[in-house]
């Protein structure tokens, strides 16, 4: 793949860090990310709509100082991310999803004055209440529609979200639970249903999830100020063609007309509509950095093996596809040239799932020569390791190998 699809700073950093013997290397466009993140702040506010970060998508907190200024708050998704990101961004508004929370992570969040939480169950609801006692904190309920989703990659149906019963009991535990004086406020609701759409499908999802949505705040909710309605994220990213990216002013502009046309918006007393999206801000801004350790041609098929490996760039690995990349050559660059149509680029480990791209045209590859895989700025390095989405670690136990007389 041809080298002119790197901006020349990415370029001039990467073999500066060859030069520096760096490599492996994450590397990440911040001028690049502000102007995307940037980008879609302009889109959406001009719309009117709220515009979270999925801290999932990439937490590096160099990142997060970059785009949190341009958005209206952070979402995170797990304990672990609640407590990086208030470290990270002191005083930033926080909006704590996710399944499975524990007593100790909700009272974190309450403690921390939580900006908004969004609430997975009723139990979990009467947990927050439990917890909470008179502290004020805004919920949404997440719900679970049964809503197909053509052209998705990933549908978050099953375990999320509440369906229509479950709603309904969340909806009357909280308000009792209003009635009763706890700080627990109903807000509105969060309904995340899949991702890879781009902006034409979503919008045709968001259409009905919203004609969906303020139909049941009407009932189930009436007397609601200002409802808010979280409309997810999951606009799609396309490592086939990197070029593609999601349209946000197409999808803004769409937004604000299914608003004009189902409800009327803040200014006429309707709903606050926000957005969460993850992968679309960040995974332009990153790359991964790798050199050419061995080339070989094993019968008939040519490789090459890259310095790391899925290790740190599992992304290929687990979507299946081949990691867009872009080839420089390398200060020290040595040995015979290969030509080849259709190179295989795996990592050092010993397994053949060791996969970063196939199918690469190459023309006069050297050992040495770089190999800088491109949208490696989402679910890159931090779904590569066990700090995914900073779950604690687990325990290690040991039985004894004596056994149990021994
Ligand atoms: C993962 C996730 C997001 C972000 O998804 P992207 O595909 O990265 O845009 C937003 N909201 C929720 C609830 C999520 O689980």
């Amino acid at each position: 793949m041809r080298d002119d699809v790197l901006p020349a700073a990415v370029r001039d950093r990467a073999l500066a860090l060859a030069a520096e013997n760096r490599l492996p290397a994450y590397l990440y466009d911040l001028p690049a990310l502000r102007d995307r993140a940037g980008q879609i702040r302009d889109a959406l506010a001009g719309a009117g709509v709220e515009f979270l970060y999925a801290a999932k998508a990439n937490p590096d907190p160099e990142l997060l100082r970059v785009i949190a200024p341009l958005t209206d708050g952070v979402e995170v998704a797990s304990g672990g991310e609640l407590e990086h990101v208030v470290a990270a961004l002191p005083g930033a508004r926080v909006a704590f999803g996710g399944p499975g929370k524990t007593d100790r992570e909700l009272m974190t969040a309450i403690r921390g004055g939580v900006w908004r939480l969004h609430v997975e169950s009723p139990r979990e609801l009467n947990r927050v209440i439990a917890l909470a006692g008179r502290r004020p904190v805004d919920v949404l309920l997440r719900a679970n529609l049964p809503f197909g989703v053509a052209g998705a990659a990933l549908t978050m149906t099953g375990p999320f979200g509440m369906d229509e019963d479950d709603l309904a009991v969340a909806a009357r535990v909280a308000r009792d639970a209003g009635a009763a004086g706890s700080g627990v406020r109903l807000r509105g609701l969060h309904v995340h249903l899949a991702s890879g759409l781009d902006a034409e499908q979503k919008l045709a999802l968001d259409r009905r999830v919203l004609t969906w949505a303020l139909g049941w705040l009407r009932e189930r909710a009436p007397g609601l100020e200002r409802p808010e309605i979280n409309l997810g994220g999951g606009m799609t990213v396309d490592y086939a063609q990197p070029e593609r990216v999601f349209d946000w002013p197409a999808y803004a502009k769409g937004l604000s007309e299914l608003r004009a046309e189902l409800d009327g918006g803040p200014g006429a007393g309707g709903a606050v509509l926000r957005v969460e999206p993850g992968r679309s801000v960040s995974v332009h801004a990153g790359y991964y950095v790798s050199d050419v350790l061995d080339l070989k041609l094993t019968r008939g098929q040519a490789f090459a093996i890259a310095r790391g490996g899925t290790h740190h760039l599992r992304t290929p690995a687990t979507k299946g596809h081949s990691q867009p990349v872009a080839v420089l050559p390398g200060p020290g660059r040595s040995g015979d040239p290969l030509d080849d149509d259709a190179l295989t680029v795996v990592g050092q480990l010993c397994t053949p799932r060791d996969q970063l791209a196939a199918g690469v045209p190459v023309r006069d590859l050297r050992i040495g020569d770089l190999l800088v895989f491109r949208m490696a700025g989402a679910y890159a390095w931090n779904i590569s390791h066990h700090d995914f989405l900073m779950h604690p670690h687990p325990a290690f136990a040991y039985l004894d190998p004596a056994g149990p007389q021994g």
